[in-house]
């Protein structure tokens, strides 16, 4: 099958659907990759990279979305709905129950999408999206470390203290992917760790993981408020699938916080679970409220884009095989592959898109 690789348009994308590993992959199986000039710059992955993997690189966007599979990352820009088309097979991010003049534009064309995020395991785990969960954790940490810097608006504290100095207080609100990877990088950076969640297997898995580095509470208002006006760095990463982030911070607890505490929202996507949090962006990242500094960006691991790319190609490249050699006829032996498919051949076949626009499945 020929494969195609375009260079990401949409603002700030940096990342890129495949990296050279994965594109030695597809060739070693007799595939063809075209890769439009450029792709990879903006997570440093140059042309010589691709073609040394076996690439054919094609000089503009057009070459690359002829192929037969195209891989993205995000899901395609007005001025990419041109290249949609009958016999176009597209993997990447969608988002479509969001997004009615994409859905339309790709059940007009007759092209079949698959969805990063609604690709689904037996056991109900979402594998596209978790990479993101944990690049976003992990650097949930590392940008409340800089927010604390005095010179930054914070409240002057670092992380791990020094001898004879407590270290940072840091509360953790969630314990699922973004949780877990955020309390591992606070604790070993020597802060004292809270983490907080509804689910007592969330917290005893963190428990078992991290015994004696960090502390586990259960979710309630009466813990949150005591455990929150005694942080130095809060971070929000509860989830409800499918719904708006509960509020767990509201606009009365804040006067009860540390002057210059950082609050990292990472929930800000699903509406954030701070009252007073609202999405910012890469180049405004904060605003203060109350003393309180706020981090909502809603898309963090795009400042990371070259660990997100290859973080996010290691979970999409079995796949991209297999749709490579298959086509269509992977997802009758994978039902995870037939959960992300969202649009085929113009019909919707994902009931969630199907609900948002009221269309028949
Ligand atoms: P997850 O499902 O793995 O974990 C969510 C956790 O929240 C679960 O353990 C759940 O039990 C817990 N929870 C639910 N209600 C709670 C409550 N009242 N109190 C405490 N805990 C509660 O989800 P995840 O992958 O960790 O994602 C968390 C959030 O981060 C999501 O909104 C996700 O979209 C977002 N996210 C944002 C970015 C970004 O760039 N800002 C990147 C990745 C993920």
């Amino acid at each position: 099958m020929n494969i195609g690789l375009p260079r990401e348009i949409k603002d700030n994308e940096y990342r890129v659907g495949l990296t050279p590993g994965s594109v030695h992959a597809l060739v070693e199986q007799g595939h063809r990759v075209w890769v439009q000039s450029g792709a990879g710059m903006g997570s440093f992955i140059s042309d010589e990279d691709y073609r040394s993997a076996g690439a054919e690189i094609v000089p503009c966007a057009e070459d690359a979305w002829a192929a037969q599979l195209v891989v993205k990352v995000k899901e395609p820009t007005e001025a990419e709905y041109r290249y949609l088309r009958k016999d176009l097979l597209l993997f990447t991010y969608l988002h479509l129950a969001s997004n009615e003049t994409l859905t339309e534009r790709l059940l007009a064309s007759g092209a079949s999408a698959i969805a990063y995020e609604t690709v689904q395991t037996a056991d109900g785990t979402l594998p596209l999206l978790r990479p993101m969960s944990e690049v976003a954790g992990r650097m949930a940490v590392q940008v409340g470390a800089m927010y604390l810097l005095k010179t930054q608006g914070g409240r002057g504290v670092l992380m791990s203290g020094v001898p004879g100095v407590a270290p940072a207080n840091v509360v953790i609100l969630g314990a699922g992917t973004v949780g877990t990877n955020a309390a591992r990088v606070a604790a070993g950076m020597g802060a004292a760790v809270t983490v907080l969640d509804i689910s007592h297997d969330r917290l005893k898995m963190l428990d078992d993981h991290f015994p004696g580095r960090l502390q586990t509470l259960f979710s309630d208002r009466l813990n949150i408020q005591e455990v929150v006006g005694q942080a130095d760095l809060v971070i929000g990463a509860v989830l409800i699938p499918g719904g708006r982030s509960p509020w767990l911070i509201t606009r009365e607890m804040l006067p009860q916080m540390r002057n210059g505490a950082v609050i990292v929202d990472v929930a800000v996507d699903q509406g954030g679970c701070v009252e007073t949090t609202r999405a910012t962006t890469h180049s405004d990242p904060v605003f203060e409220i109350d003393g309180v500094l706020h981090y909502g960006v809603a898309n963090m691991p795009g400042a990371v884009p070259r660990t997100s790319t290859f973080a996010l190609n290691n979970q999409t490249a079995a796949y991209v095989l297999s749709l490579a050699n298959e086509g269509l006829a992977a997802m009758r032996h994978d039902r995870a592959l037939l959960h992300g498919l969202n649009i085929c051949r113009g019909h919707v076949t994902h009931p969630a898109v199907a609900q948002a626009f009221e269309l028949a499945c």
